[in-house]
């Protein structure tokens, strides 16, 4: 076994040499009134308030082709109950007993701008197609879409990266639970039918970086338009994943912006080690024995807890020439055998996969292992897999599955759907989609895009990214590289905001500017929690600033400490912190020390503004403007010399 490669630190890994291609899916909810093929509203519910609910099995359709879809015929082969809640705010097109209307107009206009924003290419006419989805998220058994454009292009540091698609698409119904068993899925239905636009990327993406600002830019082109649902899970991304030697993935259901470069890094750590593990089993000459036994003899006393719940009946089959092999670490986290434990799961078996490379463990011990081992008269260079199940042909199609999946690594990695982790890691869902599973949805009819219509779109598209950093740098005085950076920045409305309010009371657009790129950029290096500070609080950061609350070097102070204390104001962060100088207070010591220095004042004229500055500054400096102490002094120093103070 090779160890020690290297890979995993995220370090050092030359993206060019590993052939990294990878594409981004994103799926952006619209804001629109009503959903995409009836008039419901687009509002989400508590399922609590659910009115009535409805059962349906789903089987697998076959499709033009005449061929079952394989990603459709293992979700089949799970065969689940899926229950539909449904609400006040529903109607008979969520439950697919009335067919769907026509495409929502609100919803084309939206997918129209974002296609000219991409620079896209529009058809001439939008064609509503059928798209295959038995795991029983729409309760008709396909997904509908529409492609709106082809052929647009963004342009990163990194190169160019072409936009294959935009389609307009109909959410899914919301997973809420997968009852014990595992056989009952209970959906949602207030999200089924929320419009959708999902954008592809060509797989034109190199390295993870990329990946992530690749995806930042289409998010803010879709924001820009202002007519897009915000907020978590409204946009979710997709990644397409393949190295030199390895084969494509599809990663699904990325929530995080942030956690886009990790999971590309990750994945590529998973398919070079599964490459490794491919090397080493055939060298080993490993084989799949596909003979599953009944073990349930040997726990039938066991101390066990874990298969003592899960019902008593323990299946096993053995892996020759695979010992170490199950325990080896593809991803942080996730051994080969937590990989073929993910196959195990599919069909509800509790416990996952127990494999001789973790035991002893799970209440499990040497004797055991030792029976377990001598059924299959397995050596110590074999592993054993055992499942624990309350029946039998659960036990052996979980087994089945495993067998496959371990055989699949001896001739490379299997193309395949996988779940992203909250941690960067993935998880496997299904087989990958086949070409087999669209075919025309003839209860809506087509829609022609009018020349027109696309015109006045055009005319009314928001500010592109180019135009607005030659604004900035005309209107503020930014430099090139600020003016970019704060364009860019998901911040640049609320730059705008403060710029606007209080620019013109001496906060400097540079300062606001940087404030809201560079300095976060530095807090977030530090580990400081950005995302409690809110519009809100860098709108009263500058606002005292704009009053001389404080000196504008404070400002990082007062974020780090907002960041860690999100509930207090800005006023009171800024006393806590010890920079709670009310103009006030400067200004009762500075009458102090004028009174006191009366007489070297009189003696020096306007020149003991000078020394006296030193000793105000000796305890305002970072807390109070050094030119509005300034100010106060001469102010003061001139009164004296007029002879208005009565001190
Ligand atoms: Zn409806």
């Amino acid at each position: 076994m090779k160890t020690g490669t290297g890979i995993g630190t995220g370090t050092g890994i030359d993206y060019d040499k590993m052939g990294l291609k990878a594409g981004l899916e994103i799926h952006q909810q619209l804001d629109t009134r009503t959903k995409l093929f009836c008039k419901c509203p687009t509002t989400l519910r508590d399922n609590k308030d659910s009115t009535y609910s409805f059962i349906r099995y789903l089987r697998a359709s076959k499709s033009e082709m005449g061929e079952v879809d394989k990603a459709a015929r293992e979700e089949e082969s799970y065969s689940r109950t899926f229950l539909y809640k449904a609400y006040d705010s529903t109607c008979l097109v969520e439950n697919d007993e009335e067919p769907p209307g026509e495409l929502n107009p609100e919803a084309i206009d939206i997918a129209l701008e974002i296609a000219l924003m991409l620079n896209m290419k529009v058809v001439d006419e939008i064609h509503t197609m059928r798209k295959i989805v038995i795991d029983g998220s729409n309760t008709c058994g396909f997904q509908r879409t529409a492609l709106v454009a082809t052929d647009g292009r963004l342009t990163t540091e990194e190169g160019g990266v072409r936009i294959d698609s935009l389609c307009l698409e109909e959410d899914a119904a919301q997973k809420i639970e997968t009852t014990g068993t595992g056989n009952m899925v209970v959906y949602s239905l207030d999200r089924l039918g929320i419009p959708l636009v999902e954008i592809s990327t060509a797989p034109d993406i190199r390295t993870p970086e990329q990946a992530r600002k690749v995806a930042e830019q289409i998010g803010m082109i879709l924001r820009s338009t202002g007519k897009v649902k915000r907020g978590l899970g409204t946009i979710r991304q997709d990644i397409n994943i393949s190295i030199e030697g390895g084969a494509r993935v599809e990663i699904k259901g990325v929530q995080n912006l942030r956690l886009i470069s990790e999971i590309v890094k990750n994945e590529i750590l998973r398919q070079r080690k599964l490459i490794e593990l491919k090397e080493e089993l055939n060298n080993r000459g490993a084989r799949v024995e596909h003979r599953i036994e009944d073990l349930s003899f040997i726990f039938k006393d066991t101390d066990s807890k874990v298969i003592n719940r899960a019902g008593g009946k323990v299946f096993g089959a053995c892996l020759r020439g695979f010992a170490g092999i199950l325990g080896t670490e593809l991803q942080p986290g996730r051994r080969f055998g937590t990989e073929l434990a993910d196959f195990a799961a599919k069909y509800g078996t509790g416990t996952g996969l127990i494999h001789t490379d973790e035991l002893p463990a799970y209440g499990i011990g040497e004797a055991e292992i030792a029976r377990m081992r001598s059924v299959f008269n397995a050596s110590e260079s074999d592993c054993v897999v055992i499942v624990a199940v309350a029946e039998r042909s659960q036990g052996e199609k979980a087994l089945r599955a495993v067998l496959n999946r371990a055989e699949a690594a001896m001739r490379g990695i299997p193309e395949e759907t996988r779940r992203a982790l909250p941690n960067g890691s993935s998880a496997y869902m299904r087989p990958l989609p086949g070409a087999a599973r669209m075919y025309p949805e003839t209860d809506v009819p087509p829609v022609e895009i009018d020349v027109q219509r696309l015109k006045a779109i055009g005319s009314r598209l928001p500010e592109t990214f180019e135009h607005r950093v030659t604004r900035y740098k005309q209107q503020f005085g930014l430099n090139n590289e600020l003016a970019t950076k704060v364009s860019r920045s998901s911040n640049f409305n609320l730059f705008e905001l403060i710029v606007e309010r209080y620019g013109g009371k001496g906060v400097s657009p540079t300062l606001v500017a940087r404030t809201l790129t560079d300095t976060m950029v530095e807090l977030m290096r530090e580990g400081v929690e950005l995302e409690n500070l809110t519009e809100q609080h860098f709108i009263d950061i500058f606002r005292l600033l704009a009053e001389h609350a404080f000196a504008k070097e404070a400002i990082p102070d007062i974020m780090r400490f907002i960041a860690s204390k999100p509930e207090l104001s800005v006023e009171r962060a800024i006393e806590e912190i010890g920079l709670g100088v009310s103009i006030r207070d400067v200004e009762r010591f500075i009458e102090d020390t004028v009174a006191l220095k009366r007489d070297f004042i009189l003696e020096k004229g306007e020149r003991a503004v000078g020394p006296l500055m030193g000793i105000v500054m000796a305890k305002y400096r970072g807390k109070v403007d050094g030119k509005e102490i300034n100010r106060l002094l001469k102010t003061k120093v001139q009164q004296i010399l007029r002879g208005e103070s009565d001190k």
